[in-house]
């Protein structure tokens, strides 16, 4: 389910709330808190979780039930605050704000429960039930810190209870507390003490506002929004509470009048949002002081270390490319092996397959297109893709989960920031790697339309998971694979890097191209939450990797190559005047291709991979055989002989590999894309821009290569 743009609050809760009896809850929290392991522990759902701010972005929901009461489960984007300045506060501020007699679960981090007030606040004193979920408890108990959650339930008067959401035991904790909360009466108003001059402004509101919304909504809040002169919530709180605040003339120009008083006391709109919100911080410390302690000295001197060199100028950057070109090496060492198996047990099963149709007696063009076409390209699929995509997944999943990854962010903010971008981007980026679509999604923790924009516009730049094996074969066949043994793998990661990086700078320049001409804009400033470093659980990390990611990937790669194909097999046998479709197609690219230091062949393949990059190169191979059907994978240097022998030479690998990097994104991204900027011209721009940097790029390398070898 994704991020309702219209809806108001109480619409919000409507929608979720699908039998009367039911009651909804609000997994609200920051970032990053376990908010989603809080979500799967109460529902036994599955959703993606990971050390790794904002990455809840859309909401989740599930079921769940105690002995007394059924509960719908709805999983908040994660925010900082209430005051709504993105599409995730939004919905979290609608769903605490509006949620009347629904409670919100507020998912908190023992670890850090300080920057967790603000926010904690924020939510008390807008909604009417709370339960503060403190988590984390685990970790917190290990790094020494002492939370004293009575003391912390006693100052807010609010039912606080302290849990690690990663075992069972805590379903039955949680569950109890809920069960507490939704049959009581509503909470007392948590009240913080504003300034004297706010709190005569509130004092001479409040029991007007109290009479019209009859208690609905909070009082003191209300008052607040209405001196604030907040229009979107005022007229959200009118819908509420059914037309009554419109219709209040007397309160409204109440109202109207102490925002004048407080103006003439030099406290206008952002003054007032800023005594505001030092209050609520002050108030946040003296909680934080009240309930935590540190049993030896700072807890986080070991993370400010390690922070200190990871972010550090000498060795972040060099660290970052060291870790990368690690991961790359891992993953082409540790496929060669396991993808040859595959690759020789699938085509052993093909050979039964055959038989049987034979045995069967299955007309020719039966058993071609069902073995030739959808069988072979399904095999290469899965043998060339699983075995680096188990690899790989699991390794970048690890350093996701031990909080690597928001590192990276910040130090590649800088280079953003000179692009008038936002950090954030870097993050959109990094799961770009993974796949591009959901690097588009992911853009939605920018808070900014122009730099989300900016982001969703270049995330194709960087190559997802589906491009590496393709990468990686074609680099092996004519560049590293003469070397022998380990150091061909070596050679190959560190080529990878390089392109990685170039796939980088490149987006770097077109997110500059872009913010300078049709983007034009500042760059916001924004805090970006450092997650402590955590230990991951690894096996967690594999179960998840493997059934969330790798799966998932190779189970839409496998959709779309069996009916790929078929086509191409089709493509490669019907024929026009004696000559098949494909070649009609590639001869008619070719001159484009050549000039670009590929051939027509090549060209058809991108764009028959349009589906999925996955299926670029075996679509590639069956054109250029003429059966118009694969050779077995794995035997790569005899693949390398079908391309020598269709006039490839190494210019033509450089080449295919650059435009591999950069060509229009897959159809999955381009959907989402259009999806998420509810835009024609941007999707199409979004396809254009990678496009122009891989023919711009192919044509001069290809140019320049022709000067060396003339
Ligand atoms: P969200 O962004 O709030 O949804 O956070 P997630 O549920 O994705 O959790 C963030 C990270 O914290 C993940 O790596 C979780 O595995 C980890 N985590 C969550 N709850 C606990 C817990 O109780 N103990 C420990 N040690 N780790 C946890």
């Amino acid at each position: 389910m994704g991020l309702s743009r219209s809806s108001t609050g109480a619409e919000l809760v409507k929608e979720h709330k699908q039998n009367d009896n039911a009651c909804v809850i609000a997994l609200a929290g920051n970032p990053n808190v376990g908010k989603s392991t809080v979500f799967n522990l109460l529902t036994g759902l599955n959703q993606h979780t990971g050390n790794w701010p904002g990455k809840t972005v859309s909401n989740a929901r599930g079921k769940c039930r105690s002995i007394n009461r059924e509960y719908e489960l709805v999983d908040i984007p994660g925010t900082y605050s209430l005051l709504a300045q993105s599409e995730e506060e939004r919905i979290a501020r609608d769903f605490i704000c509006f949620g009347g007699e629904e409670a919100v679960l507020l998912v908190c981090d023992a670890v850090c429960l300080e920057r967790n007030m603000n926010l904690l606040i924020q939510a008390a004193e807008a909604s009417k039930k709370l339960l503060v979920c403190v988590n984390l408890m685990d970790e917190a108990k290990r790094k020494g810190i002492k939370l004293d959650l009575e003391r912390l339930s006693e100052l807010l008067n609010l039912p606080v209870i302290g849990i690690s959401a990663k075992k069972k035991s805590s379903r039955d904790v949680i569950l109890a507390a809920l069960d507490k909360v939704a049959e009581d009466r509503p909470q007392d108003e948590y009240e913080v003490e504003y300034p004297a001059e706010i709190e005569n402004a509130i004092q001479s509101l409040k029991d007007q506002v109290q009479k019209i919304s009859g208690g609905k909504l909070r009082t003191r809040w209300l008052c607040l929004k209405l001196l604030e002169g907040d229009s979107e919530i005022i007229k959200q709180a009118n819908e509420y509470l059914n037309g009554e605040l419109e219709k209040a003339e007397e309160l409204l120009y109440a109202a109207h009048t102490e925002r004048e008083k407080l103006i003439e006391q030099g406290i206008d709109s952002e003054k007032f949002q800023d005594m505001i919100a030092t209050s609520i911080s002050k108030r946040a410390a003296e909680l934080a002081r009240a309930a935590v302690s540190h049993e030896q000295g700072a807890y986080s001197t070991r993370d400010r270390k390690i922070d200190k060199l990871l972010t550090g100028k000498l060795v972040g950057y060099p660290l970052m490319l060291l870790l990368l070109l690690l991961v790359f090496y891992i993953t082409i060492a540790g496929a060669n092996y396991p993808s040859q198996l595959l690759s020789t047990a699938l085509f052993a099963l093909e050979e039964k397959i055959r038989l049987l149709l034979t045995s069967l007696n299955a007309p020719w063009w039966f058993t071609g297109l069902l073995v030739d076409g959808v069988y072979r390209v399904l095999a290469w699929v899965v043998s060339v893709m699983l075995p680096p995509m188990a690899i790989f997944f699991p390794l970048f999943t690890l350093l996701e989960d031990a909080g690597y990854l928001p590192r990276v962010a910040y130090n590649l903010d800088n280079p953003f920031h000179k692009c008038k971008a936002c950090g954030k981007q870097a993050l959109t980026m990094c799961m770009g790697f993974g796949c591009n679509a959901a690097g588009v999604i992911g853009c939605r923790i920018i808070d900014s339309e122009r730099e989300r924009l900016l982001a969703i516009l270049t995330n194709s730049f960087v190559p997802c998971n589906g491009r590496f094996p393709m990468l990686i074969t074609v680099m092996t066949m004519f560049f590293t694979g003469t070397v022998i043994g380990g150091a061909s793998n070596f050679l190959s990661a560190l080529m990878l890097t390089a392109f990685i990086v170039l796939s980088v700078v490149f987006s770097f320049l077109a997110t500059k191209l872009l913010s300078s001409t049709l983007l034009k804009g500042k760059p916001s400033s924004f805090v970006l939450e450092m997650p402590p470093y955590r230990r991951p659980n690894i096996a967690q990390v594999i179960v998840r990797s493997i059934f969330d990611r790798t799966l998932f990937v190779l189970g839409r790669a496998v959709a779309v190559a069996a009916p790929a194909g078929a086509v191409i097999w089709l493509m490669a046998h019907v024929h026009i005047y004696g000559e098949s479709l494909i070649s009609i197609f590639a001869n008619f690219l070719d001159p484009l291709g050549k000039f670009m230091g590929l051939d027509g062949v090549i060209l058809i393949a991108f764009i028959l991979g349009f589906p999925a990059n996955e299926i670029v190169l075996p679509i590639m191979l069956m054109a250029y055989t003429a059966a118009g059907s694969l050779t077995e994978p794995g035997t790569i240097m005899e693949i390398k002989e079908i391309l020598l022998q269709n006039g490839w030479s190494w210019i033509t690998a450089l080449c295919t590999m650059l435009f591999s990097l950069f060509h229009w994104p897959c159809s999955t991204t381009v959907l989402t894309i259009k999806k998420e900027t509810g835009s024609r011209k941007w999707t199409l721009l979004s396809a254009i821009l990678p496009t122009i940097a891989g023919f711009i790029c192919c044509s001069l390398a290809a140019a320049l290569a022709r000067l060396i070898t003339a």
